[in-house]
């Protein structure tokens, strides 16, 4: 593989596409076009931190998330996760390389098995690596994860439905978590929760990260939620990464205009750090048809005419902090 891995990289994503062209087919005798899901992503995950990926729904987030994780395959690219570069792995390989990375569902509900006991839910995974050998084991181990989750084990004979969201959701984690995992993709893992829940989640999650050392991809479009829990954050537009830095630099000197407006919306309890609302005319644009130059300038407030003809490359505007905007000006004020 040539992908350049420093000792802090974990995962290191290089000019990752994807084009879902099952949507290429006829439909009533005519063709449908090819939808550009992901566009020449590149960024890493570093040991240890929570990358948040955030964005609108449909600007591809939850493809990324997927595509590291190799549920689907990429159409261009490479992506290594601890130095392998896991697209050219046999699926064999892959199998193995599964106990080493792990994803948290939106969707608490539909996401566990309703005909499985939680102890069969949680110990799926240690079952699949052969991490246990008799039932004993399995059963002390389901123990111990579910106090580690906050769910008591005099519980692990019940079935989903007799939980709450924010115990399935914990019921959810400790699946994840259970083969020790390195890299964990969670994909919007608090948004289908009550706003009292999600917070309790938040911790959760920071404190088990805290004590074992992994790394998330945080995938939300909640910029409130990604404030509490991200390291850095990268912004997600039709399919490309339009902007990532360190979250205090990307909160405070946001560079891309699409940023600033995702950010001018999150509520300031404090006056005078309030930003004022930044409306963004229309609506996203169908990622079947997404439009040249830089695909922001639909809606851009600050838009002119090269942003129609020339895309804008993701370039450096102080350490660590990129944007693809013609206009995106160096701000190297330091943190
Ligand atoms: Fe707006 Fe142009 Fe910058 Fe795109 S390149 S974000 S359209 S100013």
């Amino acid at each position: 593989m040539n992908i350049a891995v420093t000792g802090d990289d974990l995962v290191v994503v290089r000019d990752v596409g994807k084009t879902f062209s099952e949507a290429g087919g006829l439909v009533f005798g005519r063709s449908q076009p090819s939808v550009r899901a992901v566009d020449g992503a590149s960024f890493e995950v570093k040991r240890g931190e929570t990358l948040a990926l955030v964005g609108e729904s449909g600007c591809g987030k939850s493809t990324l998330g997927r595509l590291l994780l190799r549920l689907i395959d990429a159409s261009e690219g490479e992506i290594a996760i601890d130095g392998v570069d896991i697209l050219r792995l046999s699926s064999n390989d892959m199998r193995q390389m599964r106990a080493r990375v792990q994803m948290i569902f939106q969707d608490p509900y539909g996401s566990l098995s309703p005909r499985r006991s939680v102890a069969k839910i949680i110990a799926e995974p240690l079952e699949i690596f052969g991490l246990v050998q008799s039932r004993k084991q399995r059963r002390d181990r389901v123990a111990e994860l579910m106090i580690q989750v906050g769910l008591s084990p005099t519980f692990m004979d019940r079935y989903p439905r007799q939980f709450s969201g924010g115990q399935r959701q914990r019921i959810g984690i400790a699946r994840a978590i259970a083969v020790d995992p390195q890299f964990i993709v969670a994909d919007e893992p608090v948004s289908a929760l009550d706003v009292s829940v999600q917070a309790q989640i938040v911790n959760l999650m920071q404190d088990l990260q805290k004590s074992r050392g992994f790394s998330y991809l945080f995938i939300a479009h909640d910029l409130s939620v990604v404030r509490h829990i991200a390291d850095r954050v990268a912004v997600m537009y039709l399919g490309r990464i339009v902007e990532i830095g360190p979250k205090r630099r990307i909160y405070d000197f946001p560079s891309h205009p699409y940023t600033q407006a995702l950010l001018s919306a999150v509520p300031e309890p404090d006056p005078e750090t309030r930003k004022s609302r930044i409306i963004l005319k229309g609506d996203v644009p169908s990622p079947a048809n997404v439009p040249t130059g830089c695909s922001f300038h639909t809606r851009c407030p600050i838009a002119q005419p090269i942003c129609r003809a020339e895309r804008p490359p993701l370039l450096e505007t102080a350490s660590g902090h990129l944007a693809a905007c013609h206009f995106a000006k160096p701000h190297p004020i330091p943190l």
